[in-house]
């Protein structure tokens, strides 16, 4: 909504809270995605009764709900600053309408009179593999509490030597995602499990649908692939390559995976196989065209 009515008519109310202690300035020549964040955030109140209130830039407060209870959502978004040193983003709509979707699921559009369960303390220890999401949960949401039950996976996965966990889903070992990117396959068509509940609708994941169907090169279709799927299709020399997709990276090849003791080796020929290599050329070259042009400009 913020976006649609433009984010100008709003900087006029800004109120702008300035912190006591600022962080040191960061490397920009050797920034890293995820591990950089300004002292400062845009906050921007909604009730039923006011609509949105002024927006604000400050500090987050340590005691807000989002830090207890995960009660949040995030977006990843990618900006360019364009010759003219402006900014411009790629496709925000995409982001703002899953944004409101997580919103909605996470209470955030909704006033709740619900307490807080203080009543009892206790650990809770899992002993099954975890799945990242499932039927009926919030997987395919940007929420933060998807996240945290990850970590753990993804340091088992560092210390068997891999950069990266695979997620699977149910009793046949479906492939739902990668680390947190979109996971794509390209056999003799391009597929990627469709949007049922568990696997997050990534920006790039339909960008490169949408980009593959205009192509019309080949089929390109949302569908499941097992495990077993995959042992075969490899087994027969038919997966040509597979990768992780997500605004950070754009796409990220996966050379190996490390299933059941076994390495299953993805055969590329070259270092950045080329379905890959040029999903990344036009990708980005969409994104550097739209921050030299007015576009999708928003200051
Ligand atoms: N899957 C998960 C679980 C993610 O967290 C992300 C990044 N938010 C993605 C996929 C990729 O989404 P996007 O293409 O919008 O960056």
């Amino acid at each position: 909504r913020l976006i649609a009515k433009g984010l100008s008519t709003y900087a006029a109310d800004l109120v702008i809270e300035l912190s006591q202690t600022h962080k040191a300035k960061p490397d920009l020549t050797n920034l890293v995605f995820g591990t950089v964040f300004s002292d400062h955030m845009l906050t921007i109140e909604w009730t039923n009764a006011g609509g949105w209130h002024k927006p604000h830039i400050k500090s987050l407060h340590l005691a807000c709900s989002a830090m207890h209870y995960a009660v949040q959502l995030f977006e990843g978004m990618k900006a360019y600053r364009g010759a003219d040193d402006k900014v411009c983003l790629f496709r925000p709509m995409l982001n703002m309408n899953r944004m409101a979707k997580s919103a909605e699921r996470a209470s955030l559009l909704v006033r709740t009179h619900t307490g807080c369960g203080t009543e009892q303390t206790s650990l809770l220890v899992s002993i099954s593999p975890l799945p990242r999401a499932w039927r009926g949960g919030t997987g395919d949401c940007t929420m933060g509490g998807n996240y945290g039950a990850s970590i753990y996976a993804q340091h088992e996965a560092v210390d068997y030597g891999c950069q990266q966990v695979l997620w699977l889903y149910g009793d046949d070992h479906q492939i739902t995602e990668v680390g947190t990117m979109n996971m794509i396959t390209f056999k003799e068509a391009l597929a990627t499990p469709p949007l049922d509940g568990i696997i997050l609708p990534g920006m790039m994941r339909q960008s490169i649908l949408e980009l593959t169907r205009k192509w019309g090169e080949f089929k390109v279709c949302e569908r499941y692939l097992t495990m077993a799927d995959l042992c075969c299709a490899l087994k027969e020399g038919r997966v040509k390559e597979k990768f992780g997709s997500g605004t950070a990276c754009v796409v990220s090849p996966v050379g190996c995976i490390l299933y059941q003791g076994e390495n299953l080796h993805i055969p590329c020929q070259e270092d950045f196989p080329q379905l890959a290599s040029r999903l990344m050329k036009e990708l980005t070259d969409v994104q550097v065209r739209w921050s030299q042009t007015s576009m999708q400009r928003l200051f």
